[in-house]
């Protein structure tokens, strides 16, 4: 499979942060990477939004974001991507018969984000309850994480003096610590946003796809996508989740693909390294032993 510039990075990044974490003797089982699995997400649904864009003023108005600094003035409008202040956005793809759908874009909430093995201070953690949080206090803002992102998520503060890493919180301190639903679900005029645990979220979506097999696409979204994700997504039936930004990745996490890279490289680097440990004890002893000849002392 042919590997862009970009992707390369992303690999590398993720790749890096695992090498570390193996390193680490703070290194998760298996079991753990599971966390927050059973916690809660949301579904979007393509089939039932509107794209009135009332989701994207309520999580402005929820996590008190200003207007996008990509746009001039201070009124509001919709900038053209994910931003420092800007968590989630609506996307339209518009088919060839010229029928729209609308996609919401924000952090997927991965079950084993690929930000958090990028990041090797330990900064963004998938939490118990689903939400993948960035701790200001552990960030060291090397933006890893930004390219590590299978949806270039993370966005960084390029205009304060100490610049924070945004992205879509699953309204975690605001709303969801209080188990309430997230601030742009409950603006959906449409029904289009599903708050809730994301085993009841799959059952949901299963049912809207049995029930009108005529208008949904077959599939879940992030039910199995880069080893799953708390944020999943229905589409119609004949409009591709690749074509609104949600590409095929495969159904393995990208933490796990480079930890699979990395156990390779590993395991071909011990036989070098030994090899290495051993010539360079010979090398001590013999030293030792000269050096006592010399001095015509006892051999060591
Ligand atoms: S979508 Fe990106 S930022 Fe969000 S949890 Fe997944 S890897 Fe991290
Ligand atoms: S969950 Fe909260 S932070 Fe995330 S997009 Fe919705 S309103 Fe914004
Ligand atoms: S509020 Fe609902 S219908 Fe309106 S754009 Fe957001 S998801 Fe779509």
């Amino acid at each position: 499979m042919a590997m862009d510039r970009r992707k390369f990075f992303k690999v590398a990044a993720a790749g890096c942060g695992t090498a570390c974490a193996l390193a680490s003797p703070t290194f998760a089982a298996d079991s753990a990477r599971r966390i927050g699995a059973d916690g809660y997400g949301m579904l979007q649904d393509s089939v039932r939004c509107i794209g009135c864009k009332a989701c994207q003023s309520a999580c402005k108005q929820i996590n008190k974001l200003p207007p996008d600094s990509s746009l001039e003035g201070d009124y509001y409008d919709s900038p053209r991507d994910l931003s420092d202040s800007t968590y989630t956005l609506i996307k339209m793809h518009q088919g060839e018969s010229g029928e729209a759908t609308f996609v919401k874009k924000q952090c997927m909430h991965c079950i084993d984000p690929a930000c958090q093995s990028a990041c090797l201070v330990g900064a963004l953690v998938k939490q118990e309850n689903g939400a993948v949080e960035w701790d200001g206090n552990k960030c060291m803002g090397c933006r890893y994480c930004m390219v590590a992102c299978p949806y270039n998520v993370p966005q960084f503060q390029w205009k304060e003096a100490i610049p924070a890493i945004s992205k879509c919180t699953l309204c975690a301190d605001t709303r969801l610590n209080k188990e309430l639903p997230t601030g742009c679900t409950t603006s959906c005029p449409a029904g289009a946003i599903s708050f809730g645990k994301r085993d009841d979220l799959l059952k949901v979506a299963r049912e809207r796809i049995a029930a009108s097999p005529e208008l949904y696409l077959d599939h879940i979204y992030g039910e199995k996508e880069i080893g799953g994700t708390n944020v999943i997504y229905l589409t119609k039936k004949k409009v591709a989740f690749a074509t609104l930004g949600l590409p095929d990745l495969g159904f393995k996490a990208p933490p796990r693909l480079t930890e699979s890279i990395q156990h390779g490289v590993f395991k071909y680097f011990i036989p070098p390294v030994a090899i290495y440990a051993a010539l360079g004890g010979i090398m001590a002893f013999t030293n030792r032993k000269n050096k006592a000849e010399e001095k015509g002392g006892p051999d060591e």
